[in-house]
């Protein structure tokens, strides 16, 4: 007889709105000992081809269901550095559960029978977090003269930087933003991901060597050259997709037209959610609109509705986008948390123009209908605006969550990094290597916006090549 998946605990929507707590619970024991005990254990695992680093999923289930969870952590662990974060926000739907033989759908995502390897994935890895298993990682000995400048503290750097140090290599990262995580810290929410989860993987790669250096902007404030000059005899680049595209129509000038990485920075970086504790406020209005459909928008979209604390309006929010939720690239966890927590989807709806009031303060969105046409060069299908289905919507606030791009600051000094037509670093694929020797690069500098796992698998990937020779 198959048995039930097994759902986790999550705060109802009531009390989710009211702050930024974690909305998932994660399985107790006794969850993930059911849940583990569904899992077939093929003879040919295909959820491990659709994992991007290849965790040995089959055995650490398998683990679980033996109650071994440290043997469960360290098999997590031979090749996916931060367990607790990816178990949280790893779209895991789209890429391991969708290879599950217990998955019964044929669309881009799975059915809720495949195995919730996400939520074991995070209860093996909060159990060594809480056990402080990290400690007991087999690392080299004192690290040699030769050391490694790592640019970017995303999960890319994150990555690469663990890498090389329990490898023996020095590794120093150095980040253009006051505090380390990349968008782990400013994009998603605490809610999502909380700080003490990121703030412990970060204490542990300190712990084990590794030196950081935050408000430093590799292109401005220091260049590459400066960097070799210093003796680091490798570097990698991983400088993130932090440059947000825009609409391209009238008024996205106007007061209270953010960009969600402006809003979300502002937000979880600056700790707008804790305005009066911290002054740096944001002001929400009460007819919020944010425009896209993938994790950014989901998460900009909660967190305008819990800002209702601490602006003392509840907002109207709303997620405008323009195709429909079946080609929504949100993790499907995400949306059903924005639905249930009182956002409404207006599906089919291209943005026109922006209008303000005399002050300039945006005032109201002019949209148009769309209809679905076929499918274009991306696999998805084409969102088409009807004439003449012209409409207007009231807007306090907008957040323009439309994807990201390159961000440049490094690579517009440097003419001999070679990029393509979209920014992105050109890399050599075998090796990780740029068109400068010894310089490397990984995450979404390479190839555009992607998933946290994809980062850190190409920068498992670009250490794996700096360690050779170094
Ligand atoms: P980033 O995380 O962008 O980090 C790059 C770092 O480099 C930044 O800290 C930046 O300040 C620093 N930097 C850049 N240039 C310089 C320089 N010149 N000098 C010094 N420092 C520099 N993926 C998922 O898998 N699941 C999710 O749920 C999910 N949700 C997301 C939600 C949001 C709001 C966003 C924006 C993205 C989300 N993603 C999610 C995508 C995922 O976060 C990214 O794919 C991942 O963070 C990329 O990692 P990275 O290390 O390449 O870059
Ligand atoms: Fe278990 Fe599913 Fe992987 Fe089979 S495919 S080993 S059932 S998680």
């Amino acid at each position: 007889m198959i048995k039930e998946p097994i759902k986790v605990k999550e705060l109802s929507a009531q009390e989710r709105v009211n702050g930024f707590a974690e909305v998932v619970s994660g399985y107790s024991e006794q969850e993930a000992l059911a849940e583990s005990s569904r899992c077939l254990q093929c003879k040919n695992p295909a959820c491990i081809s659709g994992c991007p680093v290849n965790i040995n999923i089959k055995k650490f289930i398998f683990q679980v269901t033996k109650q071994d969870y440290a043997g469960a952590y360290f098999t997590i662990r031979k090749t996916n550095n931060f367990p607790s974060i990816c178990g949280r926000v790893c779209p895991a739907e789209y890429q391991c559960r969708k290879g599950c033989v217990l998955n019964k759908s044929k669309l881009a995502y799975c059915s809720p029978e495949a195995i919730n390897i996400h939520f074991l994935e995070r209860f093996v890895g909060d159990y060594g977090m809480r056990n402080n298993l990290e400690v007991e990682i087999e690392r080299a000995g004192e690290p040699p003269e030769s050391k490694v400048a790592v640019v970017g503290s995303g999960p890319a750097g994150l990555c690469c930087a663990g890498e090389l140090v329990r490898k023996g290599i020095k590794a120093v990262v150095f980040e253009g933003l006051q505090s380390c995580g990349g968008v782990l810290r400013y994009g998603i929410p605490g809610f999502r991901l909380p700080r003490q989860v990121l703030d412990y993987e970060i204490s542990c790669l300190i712990r084990s060597g590794v030196e950081f250096r935050t408000n430093t902007i590799v292109g401005k404030t220091i260049f590459l050259d400066d960097l070799f000059q210093q003796g680091f005899v490798k570097i990698f680049l991983g400088l993130g997709a932090g440059v947000p595209s825009f609409l391209g129509i009238k008024g996205e000038n106007f007061c209270n037209v953010y960009s969600a990485n402006e809003f979300l920075t502002r937000v979880n970086l600056m700790s707008a959610y804790k305005f009066p504790e911290y002054h740096t406020p944001v002001n929400i209005g009460k007819h919020v609109l944010v425009i896209g459909g993938g994790n950014t928008a989901m998460d900009a979209a909660r967190c305008a509705l819990r800002l209702q604390k601490t602006s003392g309006v509840k907002p109207d929010v709303k997620i405008i986008y323009r195709r429909t939720l079946a080609e929504m690239p949100a993790r499907r966890l995400e949306i059903e948390h924005a639905q249930q927590e009182g956002i409404e989807f207006k599906f089919l709806t291209q943005p026109k123009e922006f209008r303000s009031d005399s002050g300039g303060f945006v005032q109201e969105l002019a949209c148009l209908d769309c209809e679905l046409k076929e499918a274009d060069e991306s696999g998805r299908r084409k969102a088409v605006a009807k004439d003449g289905s012209d409409f207007n919507m009231p807007c306090d606030l907008a957040i323009i969550a439309v994807g990201l791009q390159a961000n440049q600051v490094l690579t517009n000094v440097v003419p001999d990094l070679k990029t393509d037509k979209y920014k992105d670093i050109v890399i050599n694929s075998q090796t990780m290597e740029t068109s400068i020797k010894n310089v490397f690069a990984g995450g979404d500098i390479v190839g555009g916006e992607g998933t946290v796992i994809e980062a850190m698998g190409m920068a498992k990937k670009a250490a794996l090549s700096i360690l050779q020779n170094s």
